[in-house]
Order: structure tokens, then C-alpha cells, then sequence
């Protein structure tokens, strides 16, 4: 099965009325790459603003743009006090959730199980999920890279089955935000890699069909060479998510 080209925005907490006001102008004005806002498989473009942001986001979002929360609790409605439900979301017309991001992983100590828990919730629930995985600099420097991630993606495979509505999001931790992009080789290196584990623990058309998105330090200068890679089918975008040349990176294939 061909995998269409996905590009995401983590906005994570950044952002204002206003701000977010002009990132959507520009988006919705956007001529944006056919190839990557064409149903079937729906929603390519998937920007993820704070919660707080989220349902004007949804509401202003034209041009083939989905939104997606950046965390969701995998509990029904209740006393969960600061959190968020999968119905809340649904309700809403949020589509998508991004977890696992590396900084709920270290920061806010989330666990491989608690993010594959809610990745469960989120699918049952009727989300789409952008699933990250990656390793630390010290993790890569000691060779444990492909392990890490695979480890990380067990915890999933352990609950979940069915992967048709689950984006992987491959972002090493020491890219993110620090201006060190993977050369494209590591990155297509380890896309290659957890590919080929999606095939062995799951199936052929499970690695075949599933988009490997690459995050950390992508900008519009280094997605083009990056989205060239078999592997790479996308990006998750942090801070150049922010800025009008994200639309260059969404037209990375162009
Ligand atoms: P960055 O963030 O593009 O700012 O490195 C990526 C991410 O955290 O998803």
C-alpha cells in the first residue's frame, strides 16, 4: 500500500490568539501539495496547538487541516483532575493525539505502558494517534538506538492490534529542538529498522501501510533531502511548525 506523505506541527506550548490566528491564515491560504491532502486516507496535515487553543484551532482550520490535542488521559470522563478524555477530544472534531512525545516521556516521566494505555483509549475511542519513539544521545552512543524504540513500540504492540489508524513519529531526543537534525542516513537508518521490526512482530502490510514520520530539528532547508528517503513518510515539526516556512516543509515532495 502506498503511504501518503504526512507532515505534522507540534506547536507545544507556544502560542497565542493571535499567533495562532496568523499561523492558520497562512495554512488555510496555502497552496499545499496534492499529493499529501488527498483522501482516502484522510488528514495529512495535522497541527497541534495547546489545549487551551485547541477548538478554535478546529474551527478555523480549512484547507484539508486536522488538529490534534498533544496528550489525552485513557480514562472515561471523571476525577481526573488537569486532564483531558477521548470524548472531550472526539466531540469536538479533534481528530488526532499526538503520544509519547520525548518530553511527557522524560519531563512529566510518562512510561512506555502509560503512553501505550492511552494510545489503546485514544484508538478505541476513534482517535488517530501520532506515536513518538526515540533515544537519547546516550542511548544512540551506546549503540541501543533500534532497541529503544522497538521497546517503546512493544509496549504498544502488547495492547494494541490494529495499527491502520497510527502514525510513528521517529524523533531522536538529542534532535529535538536543538538545531542537530539526523543526518539522513541515521534517520533513514532507523526508519529501515523499525520498519522492518513492524514487519517481524506484526505483519508485512502493517510495515508496509504504517507512515514512519521523522521529527527533531527538521526545517525547510533539510526536509527535502530527508523526505527523498524510501522510509521517511513525513515529519513532525516542532518549532519550524511555528513559522510561515512550515508550508515548505509540508511541500518538502514539491
Ligand atoms: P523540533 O521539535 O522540530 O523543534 O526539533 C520536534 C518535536 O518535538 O516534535
Amino acid at each position: 500500500m502506498a503511504r501518503k506523505f504526512f507532515v505534522g506541527g507540534n506547536f507545544k506550548a507556544n502560542g497565542s490568539i493571535k499567533s495562532i490566528q496568523g499561523i492558520l491564515d497562512n495554512l488555510n491560504n496555502a497552496k499545499l501539495d496534492p499529493n499529501t491532502g488527498m483522501l482516502p486516507l484522510p488528514a495529512p496535515v495535522v497541527i497541534s496547538p495547546p489545549s487551551i487553543f485547541l477548538l478554535t484551532t478546529a474551527e478555523k482550520a480549512s484547507n484539508g487541516i486536522k488538529v490534534a490535542a498533544q496528550n489525552v488521559f485513557d480514562k472515561p470522563d471523571g476525577a481526573w483532575t488537569g486532564e483531558l478524555t477521548v470524548k472531550m477530544l472526539t466531540e469536538h472534531n479533534i481528530e488526532w493525539v499526538i503520544l509519547g512525545h520525548s518530553e511527557r516521556r522524560t519531563i512529566i516521566k510518562e512510561s512506555s505502558e502509560f503512553v501505550a494505555d492511552k494510545t489503546k483509549a485514544a484508538l478505541d475511542g476513534g482517535l488517530s494517534v501520532i506515536l513518538c519513539i526515540g533515544e537519547t544521545l546516550e542511548e544512540r552512543e551506546a549503540g541501543k538506538t533500534v532497541d529503544v524504540c522497538c521497546s517503546q513500540l512493544q509496549a504498544v504492540v502488547d495492547k494494541v492490534s490494529d495499527w491502520s489508524k497510527i502514525v510513528i513519529a521517529y524523533e531522536p531526543v538529542w534532535a529535538i529542538g536543538t538545531g542537530k537534525v539526523a543526518t539522513t542516513e541515521q534517520a533513514q537508518e532507523a526508519h529501515e529498522a523499525i520498519r522492518k521490526w513492524l514487519a517481524s512482530k506484526l505483519s508485512q502490510g502493517v510495515a508496509d501501510g504504517t507512515r514512519i514520520l521523522y521529527g527533531g530539528s527538521v526545517n525547510e532547508k533539510n526536509s527535502g533531502e530527508l523526505a527523498k528517503q524510501p522510509d521517511i513518510d513525513g515529519f513532525l515539526v516542532g518549532g519550524a511548525s511555528l513559522k510561515p516556512a512550515f508550508v515548505d516543509i509540508i511541500n518538502a515532495n514539491l
